[in-house]
């Protein structure tokens, strides 16, 4: 089941490093560009967790806090350019659940996000995505194919969720740097091929398609 994740952040450019890879991730993400407009969104809706700027237009972020702990018990982190202690408590005093220094790293924040969905989740139903004859568990970060676990590297174990995730997307050798090594590492296609080779290997199937000139792609099953 997806996750809502509302995302309440004024600059356009930070909304869309956050909604990008949450989208990928498999999160349905909605986003709002003010405090005002945030709680509007949420009062209509029903949203699994919250990523909130302090920094905002019309309401600030505290006060959209407050507002919101009014009525409900949504996790939410914040999100602050201010790293001084003060601010951080006065952010845990507004009864926010986590909060996140800008700049911050993308894999940081799926990072934080799953971490606190897992621990405000009440449901602890097997979460194995499942292809054919693969299965995946994100929880246990364990893959099986056929029943037989194939023991894959963080990075491959990644990337196979990430495809799983986006099936029929075809994702560049770029894409797959900024999505699985985070958007802020030095790193090469090469090493993306490499990975993707062994993948196979370990996997034996064939459905991690090259999309030749463009990167790769899991087929949607017909
Ligand atoms: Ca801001």
């Amino acid at each position: 089941m997806d996750k809502n994740i509302l995302i309440i952040e004024d600059e356009a450019a930070i909304q869309k490093i956050l909604s990008e890879p949450l989208t990928f991730a498999g999160y349905k993400v909605t986003t709002a560009s003010d405090g005002l407009e945030g709680i509007n969104i949420f009062c209509g809706q029903e949203f699994d967790l919250i990523l909130l700027d302090i920094m905002l237009p019309k309401i600030d972020g505290y006060t959209v806090c407050e507002m919101i702990r009014q009525k409900s018990q949504v996790p939410i982190i914040l999100l602050t350019a201010l790293d001084t202690e003060d601010d951080q408590i006065k952010g845990f005093d507004k009864l926010a659940d986590d909060y996140i220094t800008k700049p911050f790293s993308i894999k940081l924040v799926l990072k934080r996000v799953e971490a606190l969905l897992r621990r405000t989740s009440s449901d602890t139903v097997s979460d194995c995505i499942r292809y054919k004859e693969i299965c995946l568990s994100e929880t246990e970060r364990k893959v099986t194919v056929s029943g037989n676990e194939a023991a894959l590297t963080h990075l491959e174990f990644e990337i196979l969720l990430l495809l799983l995730k986006n099936r029929g997307r075809v994702f560049t050798r770029d894409d797959l740097l900024n999505l699985v090594w985070g958007y802020d590492f030095a790193g090469d296609e090469k090493g993306v091929n490499f990975h993707i080779m062994n993948l196979r290997k370990k996997l034996k199937v064939d459905y991690i398609e090259t999309v030749r000139g463009v990167g790769y792609r899991i087929a949607k099953e017909n």
